[in-house]
């Protein structure tokens, strides 16, 4: 029988409730425990893969193909693990399931409500991956605040399980915010003590306490809270603010998390966590040996979670190569000929990043254009890639009018069209190219040399591709095929030989990059910029 944690959280978002669930998840992984985790989102869409990243940030891709919240990226990147459809579910999926099974039939006769019947299939869908014998415990994270109308359902299911599973698989951890109110010189306890009544008045009783903050907390706010709070003494710990993410197992480690969830859930006898690979990882990132400079252009980059697994990627690759890599993001929107130079220049590297629309694109084609020319190390994700196929055709090609069909649908060479099996398809959520496809790679290509192995698989979000009618043209002026899907024969990756380093990919590398399995291209991609940056 698995064993359930359920992390909520109080008074504001973004206070990492998915960095606190990840890093449990992590301690308890390196005491040698199977865990996973899963997300339960309270919005209406089916999944976020209809949310523009405006609204929702990065949209998460799992191998099975799921579109999911960027939260399960973290869960990936801190565990090692593949999550899978089931890992996030959202109001819209839950309902979804139901009013579906209302229509066959399945409640013939019956009232059908909130209570029982949301409650019954959100219960039935947070209980479902620890039935499958693969895990000992299952962490889910509840998205949203307590006391937000559309979570209320969520909270409910998890108060009706206090009760229906053993009080030893079961453990609810509260995350709330310690504001330091500067002028005051204070740490506010109050927020933290009227998020806990919300949650108490809705039926759950937290076991633990987890409080995020600027400063230190101390014994004595500690013991306040747990009084307050109605939890034991010592069950009230800190998430104190880090330099980075992943040094928040550690922190929460010290603070004695894991210690006490163990304790909670009855599991005796095991080893205290091996945190040896994280902390080497660590101290790669403390101590860098180089700098390098990197040019993120997308339209995005006002938002900080807009290219999350980018962001990520960079960060492992960087403690790969003992290097500290400096992203710059640039918008791509306001990028032209006129000040590439000034904002471009003085980069070691550029990489142009995955997206949907017109906006910007012209932006991302002068990008590639400036890397091309001035020999600067290139790397193309997606959108990326489509527009380095354009780039090379309209200025080594003199293709003039070239375009992705995406935005000219008119375009006289069509050197980016939409796949076939998606001419017919009208219907827009959960109908790209999605998930992980095997991709070959070319003997005496950089993309082989990178990898080291013939043939790899990565994970896909797109709906156009390479318009293979112009794969001799491109090849015969110098822009290699260098991988293609076995199956079909989709272009996946392509490359500029003459040039120091030019590879573009049509799926999405940074969604696979771990700290303890950095991604290959972007080890290479930083390793180029290096270069550069030694030789200028
Ligand atoms: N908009 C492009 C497509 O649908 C690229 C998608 C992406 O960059 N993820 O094919």
């Amino acid at each position: 029988m698995a064993k359930y944690v359920f992390v909520t959280g109080g008074v504001a978002s973004s206070l990492g409730k998915g960095i606190v669930a990840a890093s449990l998840a992590k301690l308890l992984q390196a005491r040698g425990l199977r865990v996973t985790i899963q997300k339960f989102d309270p919005y209406l869409n089916v999944d976020p893969g209809t949310l523009n990243p405006y609204e929702h940030g990065e949209c998460y891709v799992t191998d099975d193909g799921a579109e999911t919240d960027l939260d399960l990226g973290h869960y990936e990147r801190f565990l090692g693990a593949h999550t899978s459809k089931a890992n996030n579910v959202t109001t819209g999926k839950i309902y979804h399931t139901v009013i579906t099974k209302e229509r066959e039939g399945a409640y013939l006769g019956k009232t059908v409500q909130i209570v029982p019947h949301i409650t019954d299939e959100i219960k039935r869908r947070m209980l479902l991956l620890g039935k499958t014998g693969r895990f000992d415990i299952i962490i889910t994270e509840v998205g949203g605040t307590v006391g937000d109308m559309e979570s209320q359902p969520f909270v409910e299911a998890i108060r009706q399980l206090q009760w229906e599973l053993p009080e030893e698989d079961l453990l609810s951890i509260h995350l709330t915010l310690v504001p330091y109110l500067r002028a005051a010189k204070e740490l506010k306890t109050k927020p933290t003590q009227h998020s806990v009544q919300l949650l108490q008045q809705a039926g759950v009783h937290p076991d633990i306490i987890v409080c995020r903050t600027e400063k230190d907390l101390g014994p004595d706010l500690k013991k306040k809270i747990a009084q307050f709070c109605n939890v034991k003494p010592g069950h009230v710990i800190q998430s104190i603010d880090a330099s980075s993410i992943y040094q928040v197992p550690v922190n929460l480690d010290k603070e004695g998390l894991d210690e006490m969830v163990v304790e909670h859930l009855g599991l005796k006898g095991l080893p205290d966590p091996d945190l040896t690979a994280l902390q080497e990882f660590l101290e790669r990132i403390r101590h860098p040996k180089s700098q390098v400079d990197i040019a993120l252009v997308g339209k995005y980059v006002e938002l900080q979670d807009a290219y999350k697994s980018i962001q990520e990627s960079f960060v492992h690759a960087g403690a790969a190569n003992e290097c500290k890599v400096v992203v710059h993001c640039v918008h791509s929107e306001f990028l032209n000929d006129d000040n590439a130079k000034e904002l471009l220049g003085e980069m070691d590297g550029i990489l142009v990043a995955p997206g949907f629309g017109e906006r910007g694109l012209e932006g991302k084609i002068v990008a590639v254009r400036y890397a091309r020319e001035n020999g600067i190390p290139f790397f193309g994700i997606c959108l990326g890639m489509h527009m380095a196929v354009v780039e090379f055709a309209r200025d080594v090609l003199g293709l003039k009018d070239a375009h992705t069909t995406e935005v000219r649908p008119g375009t006289s060479s069509p050197v980016i069209d939409l796949m076939e099996d998606q001419k017919t398809t009208t219907v827009k959520g959960g109908t790209m190219r999605l998930g992980a496809y095997r991709c070959r790679l070319a003997e005496g290509s950089l993309a082989r040399r990178i990898y080291g192995q013939e043939l790899i698989s990565e994970r896909h979000r797109h709906r156009y591709e390479f318009n293979d009618a112009y794969r001799r043209a491109f090849e015969e002026a110098g822009m290699k095929i260098s991988g293609c899907n076995p199956d079909t024969g989709l272009v996946e990756i392509v490359e500029i030989p003459s040039h120091p380093f030019f590879i573009a990919v049509q799926f999405h590398p940074e969604y696979k990059s771990t700290p303890e399995n950095p991604q290959p291209i972007f080890v290479e991609f930083i390793k180029a910029a290096m270069e550069r940056r030694g030789n200028a």
